[in-house]
C-alpha cells in the first residue's frame, strides 16, 4: 500500500476513499476510537511506537487485537477534521511525534534488503 501511495505533506497520504489501510511490524496490538479532529481511527502499537490511521471510513481492529503485517486495519476515509479523503498517518516514539517518512523509509529499504537476499 505505501508503495502506490503519495506523500503530500510531512504526515498526510493522499489515498482514495475505500482503499484498505495496511499496517507494518509484528507482534503488534491495536485498538479503534474515535474523536473530532482525527475522526475514526486506529492505533497500532508496535514495541517501542505506535502509527495512528486517521479519518479511516471504517476501523478493523477491536481493543487488544493482535495486528500482523498486511492486516488490513481500517478502510481510508474523510472523518473528522478532514478536508478529502486521504489516509493520515501519526507515528509516535514514546510521547515524541516522528516524521512517518523516516519509517516508511526503513522499511521500504528493510523489504528491499529483504527481497534481495532472497533471490541470492
Ligand atoms: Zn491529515
Amino acid at each position: 500500500m505505501v508503495n502506490t501511495i503519495l506523500a503530500k505533506r510531512v504526515n498526510h497520504i493522499v489515498a482514495k476513499g475505500g482503499n484498505p489501510a495496511c499496517p507494518k511490524g509484528s507482534k503488534s496490538r491495536g485498538f479503534s476510537r474515535q474523536d473530532r479532529v482525527s475522526g475514526k481511527y486506529v492505533t497500532v502499537r508496535h514495541g517501542d511506537f505506535s502509527v495512528s490511521y486517521c479519518h479511516l471510513s471504517e476501523c478493523r481492529v477491536a481493543r487488544g487485537d493482535c495486528v500482523r503485517p498486511g492486516d488490513v486495519v481500517g478502510i481510508s476515509g474523510n472523518t473528522g477534521r478532514s478536508t478529502g479523503p486521504h489516509l493520515h498517518l501519526t507515528v509516535r516514539m514514546g510521547r515524541r511525534h516522528i516524521n512517518p517518512g523516516i519509517l516508511l523509509q526503513f522499511i521500504d529499504k528493510t523489504r528491499q534488503q529483504a527481497l534481495e537476499k532472497l533471490s541470492e
